[in-house]
């Protein structure tokens, strides 16, 4: 029995002393050492891979993995809490820690046998290994299922063929140098008519893996690495199959939900620093004699901004505190969550760099990078018309999820 005074005193946002340390934890490293070097990294459109490593030393890296294999044994809040603190500073390498901690390393800590997990989790937790996850190919991304990778079995191995494109942390330097290990989705075959798609870990120095081409002069997330991959005739050990073929399906299912629920988290670290700097500068700011805060319009901005920021921040919350790591069939909300969190947060950033005016468009007040890096979240991990399609599609199925 919750008693009333144990519920008026919940907080949504951490709601154990285990997430209030953690995300005060985050918060300093952020403070410390990733804010220093952000501007620097995005102008540069380079990965800080040394930094990336020591989020391995906090605990990180494997923040939803059991500690049984090197993780943190948290849960998906405690990964919502990480990006959340993470992209208020630098959205770019929080894009980078998502793709290894929730595309690679969190895939494989629910969906890969003990075996795998034995092997892989330990390097990839420490962050001795870089993890990255290749679905996307150059002519499909929504429509997933027309990939042309392909599986074909022979012996004791599969030989893996194809690109995959748009691959965060697919290389890991400027020099070619590819993820130690991708989560990798193959066409194996067909089953009914439809493509049966088969996961496999590819590991740095498998023949005929390698690094396409980084993919140079995005708008934003410029210090994320995005890379083409390529595939040619890699011999992959059976024993580097997850599941069996045609398991993908299952593995996309549990794990998109945990990626949206946390692209959704970088929306909320981007409007939060968006709304922290427009407030600062409309009191400091005076135009016709008074501070900017005074006109209406500028009240509009911030006013507007703090109330979608809160009504977004409650519904990520309140969506992580339910997500069951290990299950799917949650996709209505995490979906939900990644389509006004994520228009939310650029919107968010563009009203404080009208705010700022011509210093809201130059590096040094931050918004302009944040303005740029919010627009990938409405496209990457699904785009906001998938998230329209898929929550028509739940709701037409379970109407009744609307009288809970
Ligand atoms: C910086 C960056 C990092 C990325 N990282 C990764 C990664 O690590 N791993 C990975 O696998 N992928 C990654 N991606 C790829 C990303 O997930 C895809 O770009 C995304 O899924 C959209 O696919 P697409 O670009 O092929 O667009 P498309 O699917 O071709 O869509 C183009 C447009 O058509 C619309 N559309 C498509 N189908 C429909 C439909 N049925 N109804 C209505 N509208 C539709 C889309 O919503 C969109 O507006 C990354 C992309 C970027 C830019």
């Amino acid at each position: 029995m919750v008693l009333m005074q144990d519920y008026t005193s919940y907080d949504l946002y951490n709601p154990t002393e285990s997430h209030k340390m953690l995300r005060d934890s985050v918060r300093g490293f952020v403070k410390s050492e990733i804010e220093p070097q952000a501007l620097k990294h995005d102008r540069e459109e380079r990965f800080n891979l040394s930094l990336f490593k020591k989020l391995g030393e906090l605990g990180l890296l494997g923040i939803t993995v059991s500690e049984d294999y090197g993780g943190a044994g948290m849960d998906a809040l405690s990964s919502v809490i990480v990006h959340e603190e993470l992209s208020a500073s630098d959205p770019g390498l929080c894009l980078s820690y998502l793709a290894h901690a929730m595309l690679c390393v969190n895939n494989c800590a629910v969906n890969a046998s003990k075996e795998q997990k034995e092997r892989f989790l330990p390097k990839l937790c420490s962050g001795e290994w870089i993890g990255a996850m290749a679905m996307s190919e150059a002519h499909i991304g929504t429509d997933v299922l027309g990939m042309s990778t392909t599986g074909v079995e022979e012996k004791d191995y599969w030989v893996v063929n194809g690109q995959k494109m748009w691959i965060t942390n697919g290389c890991v330097d400027d020099d070619g140098t590819p993820a130690d290990c991708v989560w990798v989705y193959a066409r194996t075959g067909t089953i009914k008519g439809r493509a049966e798609i088969s996961t496999f870990l590819i590991e740095k120095g498998f023949k005929g893996y390698s690094v396409g081409q980084k993919i140079r002069d995005k708008t934003g997330m410029r210090a994320s690495n995005t890379a083409e991959l390529v595939f040619d005739q890699v011999k992959v050990p059976k024993s580097n199959m997850v599941g069996k073929p045609g398991d993908s399906s299952l593995h996309m299912m549990r794990n998109l939900q945990l990626e949206r629920l946390t692209l959704a988290a970088m929306s909320l670290g981007i409007a939060r620093r968006s709304l922290e700097v427009m407030n600062r500068y409309a009191s400091e700011r005076h135009a016709f004699g008074k501070p900017l805060k005074d006109f209406g319009q500028i009240q509009r901005y911030i006013g507007d901004s703090y109330a979608e920021y809160m009504a977004a921040r409650a519904y990520v919350y309140e969506t992580a505190r339910k997500l069951k790591l290990d299950q799917y069939g949650q996709r209505l909300d995490s979906d939900g969550v990644k389509l006004v969190a994520t228009t939310m947060g650029k919107n968010v950033a563009d009203r404080a760099m009208q705010v700022l005016g011509g210093y809201g468009y130059v590096g040094e007040y931050v918004v302009e990078r944040l303005w740029r890096d919010a627009k990938l979240l409405e496209i990457g991990g699904g785009t906001l018309e998938a998230h329209q399609k898929n929550i028509t599609l739940d709701l037409g199925k379970n109407p009744e999820v609307l009288l809970r």
